[in-house]
């Protein structure tokens, strides 16, 4: 009878693949395997809660060679989406994380992608593999895109694609441990981000080792040393749509029993580490703020076990040293962008501020350019200054903040009380000539003008023009320079 069972379940999870799964797991080509220790709940614990870990993110989009395709729109809007998504769900554990820019690889091969030798079945062997596009970024390109300075996220068609059954696909890929992954298209903005990058950070998934002779066992006194290796995630296999209600719990109605026979009783339907092919059990929110999926604690102490372990690695080892950032980062814009230099115009854009100089020959010029500030989503922000008083911005909100001269106040209360300043742009002086105006003189302020005389770009400029003027007349003297600085004086010449 046993064996029956788990005949069937075996079928379940082919019928599954017919759906879109959620990632092949994926060791690092560079693999090294981390200490047993790391694995050992028993001698490892995690570092403590206050310990905080910050990682740039770079994206890159693959579009065809010619710009086309799905991924045709993609840009801005959407990795800053999935920013959104990372720090919303990891910034409770202390994981936080930097955008710094997303760029685009226009190269139609690598538009669909295989994961790994072993991973889907039927993979279409036409498809360059997951790795041989990282490796591409690192050093097929004319400029490479490929940041080792960053957790880098790729932006595919499609990933897996079988050639059996082409809905039959994988949604992500990454490397465990490790700083790069990839995501179908359509998938990025999905529980399958936070569960690749879960994967980068070692974790398994939640049904590691169904299936084998020492899979986890229903009675947890194996949860240290098999399946995911996490104590707080219960012995699971995975689960589908007959396995889960309508309002996200477990059912068994086959009676799917662990290697030993033992009846799965509670599968976490909703842990962003199973593959429940990304049902409704298993989503972030429609706001793309938390939802359903969630990581379990146990997770998170492995997650930050991993991180801590090699966060200062003197061989960079997983990359993990060189994709780290600062707290002080996360305080800073992503982007600076000079307003001047934008597609809508070809002219920097300064607020100026015009003294005529001592000797009469010209202005001297403050220019303060106009710059904006953009800072990321994923954080509830708080800017303030004289200027704007106090801003309150939330998680979703992407924020541009024009400003010259002046500094930002900019607090993230999540992180505490600490406030950090940015802005501040320099201002640069310069001087411009007078390059035209006239004389208007007069007996009598009044009067009707008796002389009038136009001055070129020479006498303009001339620092002994006032020599020249007629004596016991009154002088009405307007100087323009080339940028529309108007200068008018009236004077009497004893
Ligand atoms: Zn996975």
């Amino acid at each position: 009878m046993k064996k029956i069972i788990l005949i069937f379940a075996f079928l379940n999870s082919i019928l599954t693949f017919s759906q879109i799964l959620d990632c092949p797991d994926y060791p690092n080509p560079d693999f090294v395997q981390p200490p047993s220790a790391l694995y050992s709940r028993s001698v490892l614990a995690p570092p403590p809660e206050s310990t905080k870990y910050v990682f740039n993110v770079k994206f890159h989009i693959v579009k065809n060679t010619n710009g086309t395709g799905v991924t045709a729109n993609y840009g801005e809007n959407e990795v800053m989406n999935a920013i959104l998504i990372l720090n919303t769900h990891f910034n409770k554990y202390n994981i936080f994380f930097k955008y710094i820019g997303f760029d685009v690889i226009k190269n139609s091969l690598y538009m669909k992608i295989r994961s790994f030798n072993g991973g889907a079945q039927n993979q279409n062997a036409a498809h360059p593999f997951f790795s041989e596009m990282v490796q591409y970024s690192k050093t097929g390109m004319t400029n490479p895109v490929y940041d080792y300075n960053a957790m880098n996220l790729y932006i595919v068609e499609a990933i897996d694609i079988s050639t059996v059954n082409s809905s039959a696909q994988t949604s992500g890929v990454a490397n465990r441990p490790g700083i790069n992954s990839a995501f179908a298209y359509n998938r990025l903005l999905t529980a399958t981000l936070p569960h690749e990058i879960g994967h980068n950070f070692n974790l398994l998934h939640t049904h590691q080792g169904y299936g084998t002779a020492n899979c986890e066992l229903v009675d947890g006194s194996n949860s240290d040393t098999a399946g995911d290796l996490v104590t707080d995630t219960p012995a699971s296999h995975i689960p589908s749509s007959l396995f889960v209600s309508p309002t996200c719990g477990y059912l068994n109605p086959i009676n799917a029993t662990d290697c030993m026979g033992t009846v799965y009783v509670n599968c976490p339907v909703k842990n962003f580490m199973s593959t429940n092919t990304g049902g409704p059990c298993r989503q972030i929110g429609a706001d793309l703020l938390p939802g359903n999926a969630e990581f379990t604690q146990g997770q998170a102490n492995r997650m930050r076990e991993q991180i801590e372990a090699y966060y200062n690695s003197p061989t960079n080892i997983y990359g993990y040293r060189n994709a780290k950032n600062e707290i002080e980062s996360l305080y800073e814009p992503f982007a600076v962008v000079d307003v001047g230099s934008s597609s809508t115009s070809n002219t920097t854009a300064y607020s100026k501020t015009y003294t005529p100089n001592e000797t009469n020959t010209g202005a001297n010029v403050w220019n303060c350019p106009t710059y904006t500030l953009r800072f990321q989503k994923g954080f509830n922000w708080i800017f303030s200054n004289s200027t704007i008083g106090t801003l309150n911005k939330t998680v979703t909100d992407q924020y541009n903040y024009s400003i010259n001269n002046h500094l930002v106040n900019v607090q993230i209360p999540y992180l505490g009380s600490e406030v950090h300043q940015a802005g501040g742009i320099e201002c640069f002086s310069s001087f411009e000539p007078y390059i035209k105006g006239d004389v208007k003189s007069l007996p009598n302020l009044g009067s009707p003008v008796i002389m009038y005389e136009t001055l070129d770009q020479i006498k303009a400029s001339d620092p002994n023009l006032f020599e020249q003027l007629q004596s016991q007349e009154y002088h009405i003297i307007t100087k323009e320079t080339e940028s529309g600085f108007v200068n008018q004086k009236t004077i009497f010449k004893n």
